[in-house]
């Protein structure tokens, strides 16, 4: 089995004014592994998953990509980000924006791609329609279709199952353990911890900006003491009382 780290968060802080958001984070994925990100509301999810994505800019630490540092033209091409609040151009469609990102990473025959995520999304009728005219739903799906198309290393997924109909829900899952297979390192946070955790490798457990406790979810048992079979929702509530 590859064990290679593809994203390397090393003592990262980030602070909004005199808030520390984020606060001595250090983690990494691996190829071929599916980490999720758990941790209440205004645990600093969001805000990790943005300055990794070169989003935001870190008040402290390191963060690398396939080894290349953060918001490096390279770091950028490795990482695809999927945010929580789906933005698209209202005015292109989204088989133009599919065609936007395959000439921002210079993709060539990515068409057959293009049109096989779509209508694995259920999209195909919304081919040619303005994004603005779309779902909350198939917008999400349409930004998902777009970061499968550029197959980068590090996939960032920031609460996707959000506004997604139970289908899609179905189909993201499947996608998420194909690209696992394919060897892409992904982080995903969620919520929704009984659809993460027959799929995730691991997970990290935030709160207040800090990582609390990280590990496969044997790991977590085993260190909160608590019975083989208790779900990872209660070993998150009992973490993060
Ligand atoms: P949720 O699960 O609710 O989405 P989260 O774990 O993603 O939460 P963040 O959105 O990262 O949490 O927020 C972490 C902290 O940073 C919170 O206290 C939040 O109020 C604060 N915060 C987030 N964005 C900003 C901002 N742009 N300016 C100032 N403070 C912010």
């Amino acid at each position: 089995m590859r064990t290679e780290e593809i994203l390397h968060v090393q003592n990262v802080s980030k602070m909004y004014g005199q808030l520390a958001a984020v606060q001595d984070v250090s983690l990494s994925v691996r190829r071929g592994e599916i980490v999720g990100l758990l941790g209440p509301n205004g645990a600093g999810k969001s805000t990790l998953i943005k300055c990794i994505a070169g989003l935001l800019r870190v008040s402290d630490g390191t963060i690398s990509v396939d080894g290349f540092l953060v918001r490096t033209p390279e770091a950028r091409g490795s990482t695809g980000y999927i945010p929580e609040v789906p933005s698209l151009y209202d005015l292109l469609t989204p088989w133009e924006h599919l065609q936007f990102i395959a000439l921002a990473y210079g993709l060539q025959n990515w068409e057959a791609q293009a049109t096989e995520l779509l209508e694995q999304f259920g999209l195909s009728d919304k081919r040619d329609a303005f994004s603005g005219e779309l779902s909350k739903g198939m917008r999400q799906k349409v930004l998902i279709a777009c970061a499968l198309l550029h197959q980068p290393s590090l996939y960032l997924f920031d609460e996707p199952t959000v506004g997604l109909d139970p289908q899609a829900q179905r189909e993201l899952t499947r996608q998420l353990l194909r690209l696992r297979d394919d060897g892409h390192a992904l982080l995903v946070s969620t919520h929704i911890l009984a659809q993460i955790e027959p799929i995730a490798d691991r997970a990290i457990i935030m709160s207040h900006g800090r990582t609390i406790a990280g590990g496969t979810l044997a790991e977590l048992r085993e260190t909160f003491q608590l019975p083989a079979d208790t779900p990872l929702e209660d070993v998150f509530l009992q973490v993060t009382e």
